[in-house]
């Protein structure tokens, strides 16, 4: 649509796809509103929109992916996590955070929720470092069905006391259609684990939720495939999709996966859609955590999401690449001032050489 399309015009044109048997998906950007079509089974004449009151141009999109793709939308997708501005949610001590705007989103917190003390904990060390929003399993996807699979609702709880105590936004993962509901409910971001990339009911069912979602690579996936299963998401409706690049499985014996870097700017050419990097299970091993944060960063990724626990030697789920508090906080003011470097900002101050 032209930038000065009014609200009127744009519920045109949706009734318009729609009284043509196809959806419609708008999707609002800072300049501009975009309108996607799905559903339609072949070309549709550009002409049929490009008539109408408010439309700038009517665009065949030639890549598989279509609502994720920039040919559809051109301008960068912000994605709006916690309470709506303005709302009262909460008795408004909660702030909201925009992801893929100028601040960084640093997402920080222990791989699975262990225990009240742990997460609050957690919370408060890595608040203070300037994180904004926790990270924690209450239901997690393990390897072996004999590891320790979360604490289950009485981890969301947690989460919940972390949410009022810190004001920081809840990320968490969904493990399938049936527990959705109730993640739901704690989650200000429904996390989607590597290993259900390609859980298509899954992606379904949270591709009909209100929550923002959290869509980690699955270990095997091309960039397309990638691509693809957001586009499952936002096909159902919810366009607030956040990527993450998670690390693929190589030859490499050196770190337990291969942290991608370079799908960043691959990610930004192709789609609109935020992109982060979880450095913790894109290498598995604590001491390279550190500098594949500082490279994601300079790379142009949208922010981080690290594993970071208060004694690792004790966690129960990936403690070998869990940072201590004090790294997370030495993390912190290093990307602070990468950041800077490429103008984007974080709520840590920069530390300098200096300083040490
Ligand atoms: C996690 O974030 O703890 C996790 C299980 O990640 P992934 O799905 O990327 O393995
Ligand atoms: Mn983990």
């Amino acid at each position: 649509m032209k930038p000065q399309a009014s609200v009127e015009d744009v519920q045109r044109v949706c009734e318009k796809i729609e009284s043509l048997g196809f959806r419609a998906h708008p999707m609002p950007g800072a300049q501009r509103t975009a309108i996607g079509v799905t559903g339609n089974p072949g070309p549709i004449e550009p002409a049929e929109f490009e008539s109408l009151p408010g439309v700038a141009e009517a665009i065949r999109v030639s890549k598989p992916y279509k609502l994720v793709s920039r040919e559809v939308k051109s301008e960068d997708s912000l994605i709006r996590v916690g309470p709506a501005e303005g709302s009262a949610n909460d008795g408004g001590a909660l702030a909201g955070f925009v992801v893929g705007g100028p601040e960084l989103a640093i997402i920080a917190g222990p791989c699975a929720v262990e225990s009240r003390e742990q997460a609050l904990t957690a919370a408060e060390s890595v608040k203070r470092a300037g994180a904004r929003l926790f990270r924690g399993g209450a239901f997690k996807p393990r390897t072996s069905p004999y590891s320790f699979q979360g604490l289950g609702k009485e981890g969301l709880e947690i989460l919940a006391e972390v949410r009022r105590a810190t004001g920081l936004l809840i990320v968490t993962e969904t493990v399938d259609p049936e527990n959705c509901e109730l993640v739901e409910e704690y989650a200000d971001v429904l996390q989607v684990g590597a290993r259900n990339m390609q859980n298509f009911s899954l992606l379904k069912r949270v591709g009909r939720s209100r929550r923002p979602v959290l869509l980690k690579r699955g270990m095997s996936a091309t960039l397309e495939e990638f691509l693809m299963a957001a586009e499952y998401v936002l096909s159902e409706g919810n366009y607030n999709v956040i990527l993450c690049e998670r690390g693929v499985r190589t030859f490499a014996d050196h770190t337990r996966n291969t942290l991608d870097l370079s799908v960043i700017p691959a990610v930004k050419r192709l789609s609109h859609l935020p992109i982060l990097v979880d450095p913790s299970h894109g290498t598995g091993r604590r001491d390279k955590v550190i500098p594949l944060s500082r490279a994601a960063i300079a790379v142009g990724a949208d922010g981080l999401i690290v594993e970071v626990h208060p004694q690792p030697d004790r966690a129960l789920s990936d403690g070998y690449q869990s940072l201590h508090p004090q790294e997370f906080e030495a993390l912190m003011a290093e990307i602070a001032a990468i950041a800077r470097v490429i103008g984007r900002t974080t709520a840590a101050s920069p530390r300098t050489m200096n300083d040490e």
